[in-house]
């Protein structure tokens, strides 16, 4: 078991080798991107990344089955660049231990700094061709009666760990129970 981030290009074909990581490392990578990314988002946009990548919350959805495809990221083609700039920024941040201090575990450094450079390659190797709108719209669509939208409204902190919340509520609280 375990978890994969991979990139196809609009032919299906592999264009950078997928990042696979043992269900563990992968709360680790989510979690450190989730810190970096809170502190650095500023637009909606920047934020909805963070939630979008927050949602993938092993300890809700279940372990093993937060893997996804680059490609199913909410990329629009009008803020491709902007987008791509941002997650360079928060992963780099990241790499740069930005917050570290506020999990309750030591990452091994040497192995997330490894899988967020690999995440990095996955991003740059992302081309404005293979977005595809239909994921973002899918996943923004915003029913008014939903107690907990996919996107909650106002972009929510934790209180605790001052960490966007995505339907799920808090990442790391939720990794605590
Ligand atoms: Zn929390």
């Amino acid at each position: 078991m375990g978890n994969t981030i991979w990139l196809r290009d609009n032919c299906g074909e592999k264009v950078v080798e997928s990042l696979s990581m043992s269900n563990g490392a992968t709360s680790v990578l989510l979690e450190v991107l989730a810190l970096s990314g809170s502190d650095l988002a500023v637009t909606d946009r920047e934020k909805e990344f963070i939630v979008w990548l927050n949602q993938r919350d092993q300890s809700i959805v279940g372990i093993g089955t937060v893997g996804f495809s680059i490609s199913e990221m909410p990329w629009t083609k009008r803020d491709y660049n902007e987008a791509k700039r941002f997650l360079f920024s928060v992963i780099d941040s990241a790499i740069n231990k930005h917050r570290w201090e506020d999990l309750d575990y030591t990452p091994n450094e040497d192995i997330v700094v490894r899988i967020l450079n690999h995440f990095r390659l996955l991003i740059t190797n992302f081309q404005e061709e293979f977005v595809d709108e239909s994921h973002y719209i899918e996943w923004s669509a915003t029913d008014e009666l939903d107690e907990y939208p996919t996107i909650p409204n106002g972009f929510p902190h934790c209180s605790k760990h001052k960490i966007l919340l995505s339907c799920h509520g808090c990442l790391l609280c939720n990794d605590g129970m």
